[in-house]
């Protein structure tokens, strides 16, 4: 086997990883874990060390780490038929019964599933349908899409452009022009201290709607948002925000791409965040908890309208002109079909409500009043702590003092995983969704 020693080293040598700072990790600074294994949500490295992992991985791992029955429904598929393309109307088995599944728990008016891999690819494929779509249905000049800032749809040209933070684009020169970014629904950080949720709701659909008159409401395809901000601060929609925002694309004809990455298959306690929050998508974007990251798969489940406007084009057109070679991989889909089934059976999607409120409270009573927390927030099993200088007037920490990397780099000193949020002294948590009340306690604690 080889030592630590020579994998820490061929670490720092060879790979180039994700949202990390490169110079720093190549130079020997900065964090370093290799992670070796997995039991319900604890994980542990080659030093040995066990951590509560509060963050499912990235709130990925919804059913746990080690459940057998998804790992040998892999194996299984891979011994059968490891590989077959989804093209030209060929399928694998359980490509098709995923398919069934997600549409079975799916908002009545959804109608298909196209699979990906990626978040960040079901994205890309949402605004290549809806552009798609509308050109078949003679409204060529319908393209623009609307954001928000501090929104996360992924980190491709696409859907880093649609990506609300800086982060994401600083560099990359993004975001692409028919890209347009719209107000945060971040309540705590409101300029007016007075309003109250409903009339910050208020005042963020009616900036919508004046970016959308500003452009020509013929121009504007589409309005993409998580129904809870996730990476940009995990933050819920403050009251009645979704209602007005709804209300607002209703007027202009504009489509509604929720995107339900992390929210889809029960996070928030529903199995949908639309659900949840009484949106109505024309398209919804799946990933993470589809397979709870057993294996890499995405989807982009679609209204019936849209499914309609398609079926124009390829009737006049020829086939579809976007696939990928591991669309609806069959080995992916297994890890989905098993996956599903187990949300079902361990009840999933009630512990997340369950569990997860009487996790918000402990939350809530360990830390409101804090000097240092301006507010604990959340909704299911996804919470975020947020540390202000001075709660009272919610001031900011100096972004120097990295207080949030710091608390987190504390927590996991304790045996705890929790995310120092991108943006701000926010320390993000969702765990998986299996949670017991001892576990919940645990990360309080
Ligand atoms: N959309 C949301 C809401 C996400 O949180 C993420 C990833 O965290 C993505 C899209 C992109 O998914 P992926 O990283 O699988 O490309």
């Amino acid at each position: 086997m080889l030592t630590n020693d020579r994998l820490a080293a061929w670490d720092r040598e060879n790979f180039l990883h994700p949202s990390t700072a490169a110079g720093a990790h190549a130079r020997g600074e900065g964090p370093q874990r290799i992670v070796t294994g997995g039991e319900g949500v604890y994980i542990t490295d080659r030093e040995g060390k066990r951590s509560l992992d509060g963050f499912a991985g990235l709130y990925c791992v919804n059913v746990g780490y080690g459940r057998m029955e998804v790992a040998d429904a892999i194996a299984e598929q891979a011994r059968k038929l490891a590989y077959y393309h989804a093209y030209a109307g060929h399928g694998s088995e359980p490509a098709i019964e995923l398919a069934q599944m997600v549409l079975e728990r799916a908002p009545d008016h959804m109608s298909k599933v196209y699979f990906g891999l990626s978040g960040s690819d079901a994205n890309e494929t949402n605004i290549k349908l809806i552009w798609y779509a509308n050109n078949c249905a003679g409204r060529p000049e319908k393209k623009k899409i609307i954001s928000r800032w501090r929104g996360y749809h992924g980190s491709g040209l696409m859907t880093g452009s649609l990506t609300g933070l800086h982060l994401f684009h600083n560099a990359f020169d993004l975001p692409l022009s028919p890209i347009l970014h719209t107000d945060a629904p971040y309540y705590h950080r409101r300029a007016d201290g007075t309003q109250t949720e409903a009339e910050f709701s208020a005042q963020c659909a009616a900036s919508l709607e004046a970016l959308i008159l500003e452009q020509g409401p013929e121009t504007v395809a589409a309005f993409i948002g998580e129904p809870i901000l996730g990476t940009g601060g995990i933050v819920p929609p403050p009251e009645g925000y979704w209602a007005a925002i709804q209300a607002v694309l209703d007027k202009y004809d504009v489509m509604l791409i929720a995107d339900e990455v992390v929210t889809g298959f029960g996070r928030l306690g529903s199995m949908f965040g639309s659900e949840h929050y009484g949106m109505k998508p024309d398209v919804i974007t799946i990933a993470k908890g589809l397979t709870s990251a057993y294996a890499p798969l995405s989807g982009s489940i679609l209204s019936e309208r849209i499914f309609e406007m398609i079926t124009r084009g390829t009737d006049d057109l020829g086939p579809l002109g976007h696939g990928w070679t591991y669309s609806a991989h069959p080995l992916c889909a297994a890890a989905g079909v098993a996956n599903l089934k187990l949300i079902d059976s361990l009840g999933l999607v009630d512990n997340a409500r369950e569990t997860g409120a009487a996790w918000q409270a402990m939350l809530k009573s360990a830390f409101d009043g804090h000097p240092i927390v301006g507010e604990v927030r959340g909704e299911g099993l996804m919470a975020a702590v947020e540390f202000d200088a001075d709660p009272e007037t919610r001031t900011p920490f100096d972004a120097g003092e990295k207080v949030g990397a710091r608390i987190a780099a504390a927590a996991l000193e304790r045996g705890l995983i929790a995310r120092a949020m991108p943006q701000g002294d926010i320390l993000g948590l969702a765990p998986p969704l299996c949670l017991t009340a001892v576990e919940a306690e645990e990360i309080v604690g």
